[in-house]
């Protein structure tokens, strides 16, 4: 067993807060909530302590909007030191909308079309979150046959100790774990390399590499991330990714190598021809495995399930995915009292580490919501009663669990979902089974910025 299964397999019963609580909001400064975050949530501290000065919440995400430039980034972002906007933390749990962080790269960028890269790169994001809105939780399986010409059985279950503790002595692959653990960030470019070691140079499966991710990115997102690790993999795309010494020294101007006691007899040395006749010396090809996936959608017509405009007094039920203070739902409802519930059960399966809980407290601490714990559906018919509400309101949301939520406060009290301000004019039909089919439909909207805000 690893040693994160290990620590969780003892500690899974030890987080102490009791459910159904209300939790605190008031913080005479970080400091302060962190150490609350600590105690309540030990499991998560356990997973790791470190916590980042990253900050979360709508006044951190403005800043880091305001400092973005698409011009330099389209020329830079596949470097480590590039110009890149570090904004996913923020887009991830919806403190900033697509919509929006487009619609300011076309006011920033000089000519706007030089936004064009950056778009593109927010268009992969939509994508994502749309694949998984149709797979929901088979987001976790196969989408096709691994084209390595190994089956997954050939792969190992478990991360290696020595990737998990930074001990490889690859200078690069033991910083990027570091950087994963201790910061939540990683560029995306390290991201490709660190997945790429863990699937085809250690050969273990992508599922045990994207949940190591989900415990720590403070952007950690079940779309962008297992569909990425899965393209990595060759299981969502027609080759699997690798990579050469030369091309990591390139991006990181040699920042790793440099000092690698493994300079010059490392896995990466060669050229692509010689690593991929060694790690994969029976591919496959791909033609005939893309069939696999029927990813085909339509457009809903029939969102919100329940016009939000019959509800006379409702509350707001604020998720992970939309913690924005101009969201759908507090624009559309300015007076409505609000409620954030840390979901148990979902904490006891995810084994998410602690710099992310508090990035998502301190969200919170900039929205006017209760923040309390425990089971989500009856939290949120409890404080709607408590309230006299006459419905719930909340933002949609892909995730499978949104769903199952759904149905269970439908069975009580009428729920109205308001969607997202669109990031593009959604066609009538699109083919998601690549990200080239969608972008070829969407291309020409996602680069037309928002003429109005979205009706509510
Ligand atoms: C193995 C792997 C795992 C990943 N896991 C996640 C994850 O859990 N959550 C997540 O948000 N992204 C994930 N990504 C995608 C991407 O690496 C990050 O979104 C990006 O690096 C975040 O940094 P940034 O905000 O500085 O990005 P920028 O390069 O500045 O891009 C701006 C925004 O565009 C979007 N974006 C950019 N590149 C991608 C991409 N390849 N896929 C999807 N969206 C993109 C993000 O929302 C990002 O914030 C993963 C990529 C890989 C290869």
């Amino acid at each position: 067993m690893s040693i994160i299964a290990t620590n969780i397999a003892t500690n899974i019963a030890t987080n102490t807060v009791t459910s159904g609580a209300t939790m605190r909001r008031d913080f005479a400064d970080r400091d302060e909530l962190i150490a609350y975050v600590r105690q309540e949530f030990p499991t998560a501290a356990q997973i790791d302590d470190t916590v980042f000065p990253v900050r979360g919440g709508r006044s951190a995400a403005e800043a880091a909007l305001s400092h973005i430039d698409p011009t330099a980034y389209a020329a830079t972002r596949n470097r480590l030191t590039g110009a890149v906007t570090r904004l996913s933390p923020y887009l991830r749990h919806g403190v900033l909308s697509l919509a929006e962080v487009r619609d300011a790269a076309l006011r920033i960028a000089q000519p706007s079309q030089t936004a064009a890269k950056l778009i593109n790169e927010l268009g992969w994001r939509d994508y994502f979150r749309r694949v998984y809105g149709m797979l929901g939780d088979a987001i976790w399986r196969d989408q096709e046959q691994y084209k390595t010409g190994w089956s997954a059985s050939d792969y190992a279950d478990e991360l290696p100790d020595d990737i998990i503790a930074s001990e490889t002595g690859l200078a690069c692959i033991d910083a990027f774990s570091h950087d994963l653990r201790k910061t939540g960030y990683l560029h995306n470019h390290a991201r490709m390399w660190l997945a790429a070691y863990v699937v085809h140079f250690r050969r273990v499966k992508w599922q045990v590499g994207a949940r190591w991710f989900l415990m720590h990115l403070l952007d950690g997102d079940p779309a962008s991330n297992n569909l990425s690790w899965q393209w990595v993999a060759s299981t969502f795309s027609h080759k699997p990714y690798i990579f050469n010494r030369e091309n990591l020294e390139k991006y990181t101007d040699g920042a790793y190598c440099r000092g690698c006691p493994l300079k010059g007899r490392c896995d990466f040395e060669g050229s692509y021809a010689h690593i991929t006749q060694r790690l994969f010396p029976h591919p496959v090809s791909s033609d005939n495995t893309q069939a696999d996936v029927a990813l085909r959608s339509t457009r809903k017509d029939d969102k919100p399930a329940l016009s939000a405009a019959r509800l006379a007094k409702p509350v707001i039920w604020v998720h992970g995915d939309n913690l924005n203070p101009h969201s759908p739902a507090f624009t559309r409802f300015p007076g409505a009292s609000a409620v954030w519930v840390w979901d148990d059960a979902l904490l006891g399966r995810t084994h998410i580490s602690l710099k992310r809980i508090v990035f998502l407290y301190e969200c919170l601490l900039e929205l006017p919501v209760l923040i309390r714990r425990g089971n989500v559906a009856s939290e949120v018919l409890r404080f709607a009663a408590e309230q006299g509400a006459d419905g719930v309101v909340t933002v949609e949301s892909p995730a499978p669990g949104f769903a199952a939520l759904l149905r269970q406060l439908e069975q009580r009290m009428p729920i109205a979902v308001l969607p997202e301000p669109p990031f593009v004019e959604e066609p009538a039909a699109l083919d998601l089974r690549r990200f080239t089919r969608y972008w070829r439909k969407v291309e020409r909207s996602a680069m037309t910025p928002t003429r109005q805000p979205a009706a509510l």
